[in-house]
């Protein structure tokens, strides 16, 4: 097999023409308005509210500050229960505001908590379930609605890999009492950098706004403690440029994935995750589970692929609940997720990803597991 000259990556930031981004920055000199909820901002979350059909939201400077003003909002305190195989940003923001992550195991038909395993973790501090919709593969919501109910809990949903996703025709931040979307560059819709909060309740809204303004509800009543998390108006403009982009963007991937799919779907010692039906899917990522009891271990795959010029990643290991900061939290009852954690591995996707690219990769893996 020859070695593709020029390195495949993980991942490519969509950038739009350049020269629409240039005439979209005039107005930011015309206005002279730089940041603080300007009119830019303003513009893309309508823009946005009406491409993700929800009726709430308010925008951040990143997902990662979205995600804690959301916890502040929603008062939660105690424990939160949560998955261990996300990324390291969605346990950081819990236990920034003092509260004790506790980690659930997750299911091996989506990766994503498993519905089953949240009750026996529940006690008189947890707060809020917070799951996440790992690789944008929608979490069980009526299951989590379900138990929330019953144990009158906040549901805080991580959907950082999930714009645009839809169960049942229903918009995936139609769920929970929140919903977090990371518009980071590596997501497949971005801001630069940004984070979006939909929510249920409009009057959390205000709340929100507050938290990301230092709290501020105005001159001199400061209500919050709150934190400097506003979105500034360049980064409003490449959300809006993108927003024209974005489903020739989801077509080029789920292009990509299907071709993905139909190479690797027969190859032994690599399974792939199930697609649900009626689930309108974002093609965030690619992830493979390589079952070394057929050959090689996840680990060597990823490290003769770098020979090969593929960079892919193990997204996610380590667990959350192993990393040194949490050690404490340690758990030898996560056996899903300790399992899944050991042997994914997530390939490159993005739109600019050519065919000829996507069968290189699905020749390299099969020497490499075959062999
Ligand atoms: C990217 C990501 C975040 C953080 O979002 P930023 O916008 O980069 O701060 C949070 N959770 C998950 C699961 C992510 O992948």
């Amino acid at each position: 097999m020859k070695r593709i000259e020029e390195p495949i990556y993980i991942t490519r930031p969509f950038l739009p023409p350049i020269e629409e981004y240039y005439e979209g920055i005039k107005t930011i000199w015309e206005n002279q308005y730089l940041t603080n909820n300007g009119p830019i901002v303003r513009e893309f979350a309508e823009r946005l509210k009406t491409h993700l059909k929800v009726k709430n939201m308010s925008l951040f400077v990143n997902g990662t500050l979205a995600l804690d003003c959301a916890i502040k909002a929603l008062d939660l305190k105690g424990e939160i229960i949560t998955t261990p195989f996300t990324f390291a940003a969605t346990t950081h923001c819990i236990a920034n505001n003092q509260i004790k992550p506790v980690f659930c195991d997750i299911s091996l038909k989506d990766y994503n908590i498993n519905v089953d395993s949240i009750e026996s973790l529940i006690n008189e501090n947890t707060t809020a379930i917070m799951p996440v919709h790992v690789y944008g593969t929608p979490c069980d919501v009526k299951g989590i609605e379900k138990i929330a109910k019953k144990y009158n809990l906040k549901v805080l949903y991580d959907a950082a890999h999930a714009f645009g996703v839809e169960v049942n025709g229903k918009p995936i931040g139609e769920y929970g009492d929140m919903s977090m979307f990371s518009l980071h560059s590596t997501k497949v819709f971005h801001s630069i950098e940004g984070g979006a909060i939909v929510c249920k309740d409009e009057a959390y809204i205000k709340k929100m706004e507050a938290l990301r303004n230092f709290g501020i509800y105005n001159e001199e009543s400061i209500e919050l403690i709150g934190t400097n998390a506003k979105m500034n108006e360049f980064q409003a403009t490449m959300g809006i440029l993108n927003l024209k982009y974005v489903d020739c963007e989801i077509e080029k991937r789920k292009k990509i994935t299907r071709n993905y799919r139909s190479i690797l779907k027969n190859i032994k010692g690599i399974r792939l995750l199930d697609e649900i039906e009626n689930v309108k899917y974002s093609y965030s990522y690619f992830p493979i589970l390589i079952e070394k009891e057929f050959g090689k271990s996840r680990d060597e795959v990823f490290e003769e692929l770098k020979k090969f010029n593929i960079f892919a990643r193990k997204y996610f290991y380590p667990l959350c609940s192993d990393f040194t900061c949490y050690s404490q939290n340690k758990s030898e009852t996560l056996l899903n997720a300790q399992y899944v954690s050991e042997n994914i591995l997530t390939l490159p996707l993005y739109g600019q990803l050519t065919e000829y690219q996507v069968e290189y990769i699905c020749n390299v893996l099969k020497i490499l597991i075959v062999a």
